[in-house]
């Protein structure tokens, strides 16, 4: 890297490997099955109404302007309307807009995080998520997960007596596992932060695509002001993530401060993308949507059970989520995955290997497959190639 003045912080800039596999995905010109990138299904983005939408509501000068910095109104009243009835039921002035999940994650971190502080992760986590607190100089602590989430009486254990500033999690369908929160256990996680005046950054980008079970409340709901639970959602799964549109939901004591650190960023998120999106919420059209999407998954959901049954049942075990978009396949042959990845790539068939998804490296005998985005009979091809790039690399 070449010699110039860089800023402490540089050193945090860790990058992600599940963004740079994307870039990489999209040079490649041979046949892929592509269950790497957490994106919806083609066939599930709405373009065409997004597109009708457009020709009526892009067609006028205004949406080109600046937006409001907390959003642009008839997207914040549409949103609202949205929640209205679900377990993230909300208030104006507790919603801020902003440039998706991600940009939930650093406005977070942009108020809370200094250098040294400590911020509790799951094992594994979504390392972008990771990473925007490594880029503002955290310590990260590691508590592993199983079908229930997070094992969060681990923490005082693994914590020896210190206090986390923030509890990162990913309490629905998580990314990458796909393991949801028992009830139980969002609760002893509340009872936990607010012991310690911890507080809790609820992200949740995939509650609403459940496709079997009942929904549970969220933690946004239960923790009731405290401890202070920061969410952050986006339209990027139940939409499409190339709009750049989410949101953050909290104390409205915290919205000055939110919009003083967006207006340092990016003024406000784009208003073209904001237009289209409450025209498609205005427009009626979410619910039919998240129907057809929730079936969809599920049968993709199943295609994969199946195809992992039948070329991995010998050699791997597999997550069972009841819902959004990942599942995570941890092999019993000792392969490291990272070293699997290329073979895969030149066999047709990318994933994300399993230490990406840590900050310290851990998890080389597994895997994330996406299973939303590819069609089911496509979903039995490339797990059969995965399954061939295993024996070559065995
Ligand atoms: N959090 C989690 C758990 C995610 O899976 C993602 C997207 N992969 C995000 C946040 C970021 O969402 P966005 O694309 O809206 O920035």
């Amino acid at each position: 890297m070449k010699a110039l003045p860089y800023a402490e912080r540089v050193a945090g800039l860790v990058g992600s490997v599940i963004d740079s596999s994307t870039s990489l995905l999209h040079k490649q010109t041979h046949d892929i099955v592509r269950f790497a990138m957490g994106s919806p299904a083609a066939e599930a983005v709405p373009a065409r109404i997004l597109a009708e939408i457009a020709a009526e509501q892009l067609s006028l000068a205004d949406a080109y302007d600046y937006a409001a910095t907390e959003g642009d109104p008839p997207l914040h009243a549409a949103l609202l309307e949205m929640l209205r009835g679900t377990s993230d039921e909300t208030t104006a002035e507790r919603l801020t807009i902003t440039a998706g999940g991600m940009q939930g994650l650093d406005l977070f971190c942009k108020l809370f995080v200094d250098p040294g502080d400590l911020v509790v992760v799951e094992s594994p986590t979504y390392t972008n998520g990771s990473a925007t607190a490594l880029s503002y100089g955290a310590e990260l602590l590691e508590v592993a997960v199983d079908d229930d989430g997070m094992i969060v009486d681990n923490l005082p254990r693994l914590l020896e007596g210190r206090r986390p500033k923030a509890i990162y999690t990913i309490p629905t369908f998580q990314n990458p596992s796909g393991a949801t929160l028992s009830l139980e256990r969002r609760h002893r996680l509340l009872e936990l932060a607010r012991s310690w005046g911890s507080m809790v950054i609820d992200d949740d980008p995939y509650g609403l695509l459940r496709f079997d079970g009942d929904p549970l409340p969220t933690l946004r709901e239960l923790g009731a002001g405290d401890p202070l639970v920061f969410a952050v959602r986006t339209f990027s799964k139940i939409v499409a993530p190339g709009l750049r549109v989410g949101w953050v939901d909290t104390d409205p004591e915290l919205q000055p401060l939110l919009i003083n650190a967006k207006q340092a960023m990016d003024t406000c998120t784009n208003l073209p993308a904001q237009r289209l999106l409450a025209g498609f919420l205005t427009g009626g059209h979410l619910e039919d949507h998240l129907v057809t999407q929730r079936a969809q998954y599920k049968r993709r959901k199943e295609a994969m059970h199946a195809a992992l049954r039948e070329h991995f049942g010998d050699i791997a075990r597999w997550t069972d989520p009841q819902g959004g978009f990942f599942l995570w396949v941890t092999l019993e042959n000792g392969v490291n995955t990272a070293e699997l990845f290329e073979v895969a790539l030149a066999e047709g068939v990318a994933f994300i290997p399993g230490t990406a998804f840590s900050p310290t490296g851990r998890f080389d005998d597994a895997l994330r497959l996406c299973f939303a985005s590819t069609p089911p009979e496509r979903i039995h091809d490339g797990v059969a190639r995965l399954r061939r790039a295993v024996d070559k690399v065995s």
